[in-house]
């Protein structure tokens, strides 16, 4: 039987959780739900000056608002230090890694005689074979990995197939420093060892690091895990993320009204796919995931593609979970009015939801959609709808507020007779006496059907946002 699956997630806590970070930890996690494995989170916070508190809140905030929960706790990488310092003097006992007392001075030079030379900078290896005892005095001295000589190091990796390394050009790292810390290559390999990890999927920018790695996986003869790096993201241009292009945190893209389970459809088929399938629920990702569904080439960020399948997600929604969303998010950004609006009219808005679903494309859109529920009289409408407010239109409006004066049964249907009955009188189409009354009654020229909107604000305050905008008053 072949070994459980452990996959894992191993952000470095400098900044927010970004996209391409979101996207590798949702393909460790499918991984590990499809095999029925786990997925573990490791928070590589060994750089002290970068890492910070208020980060490592961020990526865990993001993953758990993203639905990637990790199974246990997370592994703090820093914590672990003694025991990477521990293997990296296993290395030296068995002949795999040496003391380098080399000073910064003889460093230098080094470097700037291969860059004389037409060579890339590496160590040369003086240290290598060199007696100990030769060491200068006072020098604390670094580990180094010793690196093979000669052949080739194979990545075989699922995404990328076998990649070769000469063994030339990978030096001999430093694996321990003249302090007693370990290097991040180092870290990452005796981590994911003791984590058992068994498939390593991240960035391809890691790719000349795994071939590294390798060699101090050899050192200790351990298995080396599977491997799977995914292409980076790209803009829609095709050039590095930006920005501008979607390089954002996860929490950004709450707060731009993002739906997770959007979020996690649209990062899956960046990168990955199933065929043609391009909406499908998590359940089914997970199902239908294998590393052989991982692209080769780049994928392209494209925000209008992410908004549709949001928009996709939206109308799926039950109006509960939406509202939910929306409240939260105003929360959140800090919109006091919507807010309250929102959780005093509870029942209303989830009523207006089914109207509201098919017109947005994110719960920032809802939420503005929404506006008109609980907006305060009187109305201040907006460009558009002040210039739909004529005097024609304002006479037509006190002209209808006569008829819904009179109207006794307050439903769509019968809002919607009388309107077309006024509207022949008038002459009139009914457009020309629906948008009037959108103005008046939401301050906007999109929204729900009007008449919808009327019963959802009901009889008395409808008659008074018309009254508001018609020459009567
Ligand atoms: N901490 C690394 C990063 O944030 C990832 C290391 C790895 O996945 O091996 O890019």
């Amino acid at each position: 039987m072949p070994a459980k699956v452990i996959t894992r997630f191993a952000p470095s806590p400098t900044g927010y959780l970004h996209i391409g970070g979101a996207r590798t930890a949702l393909f460790s996690w499918a991984f590990a739900r499809k095999m029925g494995g786990t997925f573990q989170l490791r928070i590589e916070d060994t750089d002290r000056e970068r890492s910070t508190e208020g980060a490592v809140q961020a990526i865990l905030d993001g993953l758990k608002w993203l639905g990637l929960e990790w199974d246990g706790e997370p592994t703090m990488q820093f914590a672990r230090a003694p025991r990477h310092a521990e293997v990296a003097h296993e290395l030296l006992a068995r002949g795999q890694a040496y003391y380098c007392y080399c000073s910064p001075e003889e460093l230098a030079t080094m470097r700037e005689e291969a860059r004389a030379a037409g060579k890339p900078p590496r160590y040369d290896g003086r240290w290598r074979d060199r007696d100990p005892a030769e060491a200068p005095p006072g020098v604390a001295p670094v580990i180094r990995i010793k690196a093979p000589l000669h052949g080739e190091i194979t990545v075989d990796d699922h995404v990328q197939g076998k990649v070769v390394f000469k063994t030339e050009n990978l030096d001999d790292l430093i694996i321990l420093r003249s302090d007693g810390t370990p290097t991040y290559m180092l870290a990452v390999v005796v981590d994911d060892h003791d984590m058992g990890v068994t498939h390593i999927i991240r960035g391809d920018d890691h790719l000349t690091n795994a071939a590294r790695q390798i060699v101090i996986y050899n050192g200790m003869g351990w298995a080396v895990p599977e491997m799977a790096h995914v292409p980076l993201i790209h803009g829609p241009d095709g050039a590095k993320l930006s920005k501008r292009h979607g390089a954002l945190g996860v929490e950004a893209y709450r707060q731009l009204g993002y739906l997770p389970a959007a979020l996690r459809n649209y990062l899956a088929r960046l990168g990955w796919s199933h065929g043609d399938a391009e909406l499908f629920s998590t359940e089914q990702m997970i199902e239908w995931f294998s590393l052989d569904g991982l692209n080769k080439g780049a994928a392209r960020f494209d925000f209008v593609k992410l908004e549709n399948v949001n928009g996709h997600y939206i109308r799926e929604s039950q109006p509960a979970d939406l509202y939910e969303a929306m409240r939260s998010l105003a929360r959140e950004v800090g919109r006091d009015f919507d807010t309250a609006g929102l959780e005093a009219n509870k029942a209303t808005v989830l009523a207006a939801l089914p109207e509201l679903q098919p017109r947005a494309k994110t719960v920032l859109e809802l939420i503005d959609l929404a506006q008109f529920i609980y907006v305060v009289r009187p109305i201040a409408p907006d460009n558009s709808a002040i210039a739909v407010l004529t005097p024609e239109a304002k006479a037509t409006n006190a002209g209808f507020h006569q008829v819904l004066t009179g109207l006794a049964d307050w439903t769509v249907p019968a809002i919607d007779a009388a309107a077309r009955s006024f509207a022949e009188t008038q002459g009139l189409k009914l457009g020309k006496i629906a948008q009037p009354l959108r103005a008046a009654l939401t301050g906007r020229t999109i929204s729900p059907g009007v008449f919808e909107v009327m019963v959802l604000i009901g009889r008395e305050e409808a008659l008074a946002r018309i009254g508001d905008q018609s020459s009567l008053t």
